[in-house]
């Protein structure tokens, strides 16, 4: 059985792919050349589980959606005291590049230009170069990723050459003591930062990271502490879409940070990180088919975060039996996507060669909409790859047993799947 979640995925581009809105950065000349047409989504469990569909191998710069990461670097290096003495952390309610300091002087939050070049020059200390402050960076986004990850110069060239803002932003902060550097140094260590490159799978695989507490998914490399994820994603709950930050944890209730370049980056505590990339934006400065895409997200797959739907317990599958010729998958607790998900994974993974499977639901208190849905569909695909299917549901909480072909999952007595074989799973 192959895991539906690339087709759904692959649904959701289909979906926001006639969003033809809004129009590539331009304020950044090098942006200005996108192809407005590129289109990807991919996604990321916190057990590391990767799933794309779409443009999932187009880099661009990761731009703004760098700014929680590095926030959550400068925590990680100083603590919370020693950020906040240059960096609040309230909503600004205002624009991404807006020329405003708090009333201490301090930028309002990490997420806007004024907070992040802040932030950026805590890196590797207050008194570091700007190359190895750009190297230390280059590490940390690598690690983050998983994979060596460069910078596109030509980005950031363009980037710089066109730096009024940012500059009078860097002389204020420079003006009010916030930052040291003198103002094109403090802007160009921000530009490096912004023109990083990436691709949605090392975006969702980065959000996954913040997801799983720090320790990176896929990797299993411990990169922040739990503590600092939960701070950085608290802030960019209330930030990170800017002056639609309400509006947006209203409607999609996703923590999020979107970027110029068509990036948009999300992630749901203890469950997974999801990332876009369309480069058309709406006057906000977001991804127009992407902010389409996370509303669909959200709802099809009930990943509200504010969702009462949303438990999250252990691991979904209680143990697996098996003789040659059955299979009985004994789950347990409440499935959600991020349970369904972990499940088709496995299932995906087990020799069930045209064997009879069941799925024993009666440790299952309950599914959500998108739990059943995913659930019914791996059936369905382990039917289609010559598997006879049924469920064990003495309690009948698979409410509705239609598939999408319109057949009906027989239900099965716990005792025709009898097995005295071995418990598989450890
Ligand atoms: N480098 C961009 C700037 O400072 C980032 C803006 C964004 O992605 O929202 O203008």
């Amino acid at each position: 059985m192959k895991t539906p979640i690339p087709y759904y995925l692959g649904q959701i581009l289909e979906s926001v792919r006639d969003e033809d809105g809004g129009e590539v950065a331009e304020y950044i000349p090098e942006l200005a050349n996108a192809d407005p047409d590129k289109l990807a989504v991919a996604l990321c469990s916190s057990t590391g589980h990767v799933y794309s569909a779409g443009d999932a191998e187009h880099e661009f710069s990761i731009q703004s959606i760098s700014k929680p990461f590095v926030y959550a670097l400068a925590l990680q290096e100083l603590g919370l005291d020693a950020v906040r003495d240059v960096v609040g952390m309230e909503p600004s309610g205002e624009a991404f590049n807006e020329l405003s300091l708090g009333r201490d002087y301090r930028p309002v939050n990490p997420l806007i230009n004024a907070g992040a070049i802040a932030v950026n020059q805590l890196i590797n200390g207050v008194d570091s170069s700007v190359e190895d402050r750009n190297a230390r960076l280059n590490e940390y986004f690598s690690r983050l990723a998983g994979r060596d990850l460069s910078v596109d110069a030509g980005v950031a060239d363009s980037e710089l050459n066109h730096a009024d803002r940012n500059l009078s932003l860097a002389h204020m902060l420079r003006n009010y003591d916030i930052i040291k550097d003198d103002a094109h140094d403090a802007v160009l260590s921000y530009t490096h930062q912004c023109a990083i490159r990436v691709d949605v799978r090392d975006l969702a695989v980065m959000s996954a990271t913040l997801a799983n507490g720090g320790r990176q998914p896929v990797t299993g490399d411990k990169i922040l502490d739990a503590d600092v994820c939960r701070l950085t994603l608290a802030v960019m709950s209330s930030c990170g879409m800017y002056d639609g930050a309400g509006r947006w944890m209203a409607e999609v209730g996703i923590p999020a940070k979107s970027g110029v370049a068509g990036g948009l980056l999300g992630t749901l505590p203890g469950q997974l990180g999801v990332a876009t990339f369309s480069p058309r934006l709406n006057e906000s400065g977001n991804s127009v088919r992407g902010v389409e895409a996370f509303k669909l997200l959200s709802s099809d797959m009930g990943l509200h975060l504010m969702s009462t739907d949303n438990r999250v317990g252990t691991h979904p599958i209680r143990s697996k039996e098996e003789d040659e010729d059955h299979a009985v998958i004994h789950l347990q607790g409440h499935i959600n996507f991020s349970a369904a998900e972990a499940i088709l994974y496995e299932l995906q993974g087990y020799d069930l060669d045209a064997c009879r499977v069941a799925l024993d639901i009666s440790q299952v208190p309950s599914l959500n909409r998108v739990g059943r849905r995913m659930l019914k569909e791996g059936l369905r695909r382990l039917r289609e790859g010559g598997n006879e299917i049924a469920v064990i549901d003495p309690d009948g909480t698979l409410t509705d047993r239609e598939l999408s072909d319109g057949t009906v999952v027989p239900l099965a007595d716990a005792e025709d799947y009898h097995i005295n074989g071995e418990d598989v799973r450890d």
